[in-house]
């Protein structure tokens, strides 16, 4: 059976001292579970402080990007290897704020997963439909081609990474995939995967999850946890969807 996995997606948010707060709520408060795993991606900045405070407790870090690039001259951009030597273990990567206000293209998105399994860090690739893609019924073909993407260019690899389907229309809208539109698009999403010989991967669903409706969601046959946004922020909310 595969295990289930909560990322949390800070985004934006945080300051020193209400990140120590929420820090040492999750160590003091999530524990070591079989089969389960809780892990925050913090904005980079306090990735020393993710490591200061996690560090020895069953809950995970990350970074939500990385740069496609290994060093050099990149003005603003992240290494992954300087996210990996903060002790990481996962990092966000074509989460739709980033495809839409920085215009990641499928390919870059995959260079950047493949950066990000260079320096050790396990990537979670995120793919999902506008709304106007579902409505217009492009659901297969849009989320189908990001992951191929992701297939193309991690080749065998991909079998390393993390998949998060979250559909645009649901990401801090309040409005939540069906745990039965959840998992047909995952299953669709497996079923690609398995072709790759990557059927095992973490799928993750990520879009206005909460703890009242986490079980209904991770219950279903291909979803293998979350990935959350605004609940993440408040450490038993989240805990509770981690336990969910
Ligand atoms: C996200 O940012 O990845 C996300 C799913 O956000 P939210 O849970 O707030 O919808």
């Amino acid at each position: 059976m595969r295990a289930k996995l909560v990322v949390g997606n800070w985004k934006m948010n945080g300051d020193l001292a209400s990140n120590a707060r929420r820090l040492d709520a999750l160590a003091a408060g999530w524990k070591a579970k079989p089969g389960r795993e809780l892990a925050v991606c913090v904005p980079f900045p306090y990735l020393a402080q993710a490591r200061e405070r996690l560090q020895g407790s069953a809950v995970a870090w990350g970074a939500q990007d990385v740069s496609e690039h290994a060093a050099g001259a990149h003005t603003g951009e992240v290494a992954a290897a300087m996210v990996a030597e903060f002790g990481s273990r996962y990092a966000i990567v074509g989460h739709s704020e980033r495809r839409q206000a920085h215009r990641e293209s499928d390919a870059l998105v995959a260079a950047k997963a493949r950066a990000a399994l260079a320096a050790g860090l396990v990537p979670v690739v995120c793919v999902g439909e506008t709304l106007a893609e579902r409505d217009a019924g492009r659901i297969e073909e849009v989320v189908g081609a990001q992951v191929d993407a992701a297939i193309a260019g991690l080749g065998e690899a991909v079998a390393r990474c993390v998949v998060a389907y979250e559909p645009v229309w649901a990401i801090g809208t309040g409005r939540t995939a069906t745990p039965e539109q959840a998992q047909e698009v995952h299953a669709l999403l497996r079923a690609r995967l398995k072709r790759a010989g990557a059927g095992d991967v973490a799928l993750l669903y990520g879009g206005s999850v909460k703890a009242a409706n986490a079980a209904a969601l991770f219950g279903m046959a291909d979803v293998d946890g979350g990935l959350v946004g605004g609940a993440s922020l408040d450490a038993d909310e989240f805990m509770a969807i981690g336990a969910a």
